[in-house]
């Protein structure tokens, strides 16, 4: 099927600004960001951008970026729609910070952990009326491939003797595949989803792939990642009939069934090959991640670009596999998010406005 953005297509791009970490502050750097108070503008050098919404100055509560941009998101999925939280970004900007991607230590302040605190709390108030079931998975893009970020959890849930979480490959297992059905869903044949039933459970999943997640050291931070990572949740609800209930005359209507996902994205690095100053191997993955981004940017701009949606113009979902993973949930009826993280610090001033540009594509 060959997907163009429609009517209902809503793009929004928020850009969060990190404090100025001890590294930076060690190394002298100044502050070269500003935000324009009361208004969603930042500038840096002579170049101004307005977004939907800016975070991280002063002023900002912690919780507004999820109340405002995110909580919407996970209460549409709830009415099926299809929805994407995505973080780019230059390496150390604070994608995962900010996605809470790595659920280090229990905290709450990542997006992801306060994603399934209103969703099992939204599930507690709904489940008298509604059956619900869960399902998560974690996957990694890394060089164009397709890697299972909860195989491991899965093979090694009767063996945590130790504790010890250590990366295994299953022999002979074959390769994730990105599949549309003949209506339009995208499905991962041969990737973990595993049904989940508490918050706790969700949580350990989260943890579980996020330590099996693909680092490599490069010049720029030795604990950069260089691949997109992406944890989905799947809310299937099936409204319970009540024959019981006299006057209840919407017992066939009632027998709703409806299925949504959340993906949540910690991208890949933004910043260019040439400035991780490597070759050779980490070149070429460099060149990869740029192909996912660059996709990203181009299926993004399509979308937002009321013009060409007019138009019917084409959406160029399958130039990468990031692209391509995310069809169903960027464009259509479902619902976008673009948090652009940015490092204030002078010696990032030009991946930062690189940045800045990037986001500013998406609007
Ligand atoms: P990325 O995932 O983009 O490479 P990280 O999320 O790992 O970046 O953040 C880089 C560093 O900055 C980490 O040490 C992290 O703890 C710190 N950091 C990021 N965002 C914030 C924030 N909002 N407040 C304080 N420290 C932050
Ligand atoms: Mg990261």
């Amino acid at each position: 099927m060959e997907a163009s953005a429609t009517e209902n297509c809503c793009v929004k791009v928020a850009v969060h600004i990190r404090p100025l970490i001890g590294d930076e502050r060690l190394q002298g750097c100044v502050d070269c960001v500003t935000v324009v108070p009361a208004k969603p503008q930042v500038q840096i050098g002579t170049h101004s951008f307005t977004f939907d919404h800016v975070y991280g100055s002063t002023g900002s509560s912690p919780s507004a970026m999820f109340e405002e941009c995110v909580a919407p998101l996970v209460d549409g999925l709830f009415q099926g729609y299809n929805a994407t939280v995505l973080a780019y970004g230059q390496t150390g900007s604070g994608k995962t910070y900010t996605m809470g991607t790595s659920f280090k230590d229990g905290s709450q302040t990542g997006l992801i952990p306060q994603v399934m605190n209103a969703l099992f709390s939204k599930i507690e108030t709904l489940k008298h009326q509604t059956e619900f079931q869960l399902h998560v998975s974690f996957i990694e893009i890394l060089k164009e491939e397709v890697r299972d970020l909860l195989d491991l959890a899965t093979v090694n849930k009767s063996d945590t003797t130790n504790g010890h979480v250590g990366r295994v490959t299953v022999p002979g297992k074959p390769p994730i595949q990105i599949r549309e059905t003949s209506n339009g869903v995208i499905t991962l044949a041969g990737s973990t989803e595993v049904g989940v039933t508490t918050l706790k459970e969700m949580a350990t999943y989260l943890e579980q792939g996020s330590l099996n997640r693909a680092t490599g050291s490069t010049n720029m931070n030795n604990q950069s990642s260089r691949s997109h990572a992406i944890f989905t949740i799947t809310l299937e609800q099936m409204h319970k009939l009540n024959p019981a209930i006299p006057g209840d005359s919407s017992n066939e209507m009632s027998e709703e069934y409806l299925c949504a996902k959340l993906h949540l994205v910690d991208l890949a690095g933004s910043e260019r090959a040439k400035r991780t100053g490597s070759d050779g191997l980490r070149f070429k993955e460099g060149v990869h991640i740029n192909k996912g981004l660059l996709a990203l940017g181009n299926v993004i701009s399509a979308l937002g670009d009321e013009k060409k949606r007019k138009e019917g113009v084409h959406v160029p979902y399958r130039d990468s596999k990031l692209t391509r993973l995310l069809q169903d949930s960027l464009g259509g009826n479902s619902r976008t998010v673009m948090i652009a993280c940015i490092s204030p610090a002078d010696i990032n001033a030009e991946e930062t406005l690189n940045t800045l540009k990037y986001a500013n594509r998406a609007r």
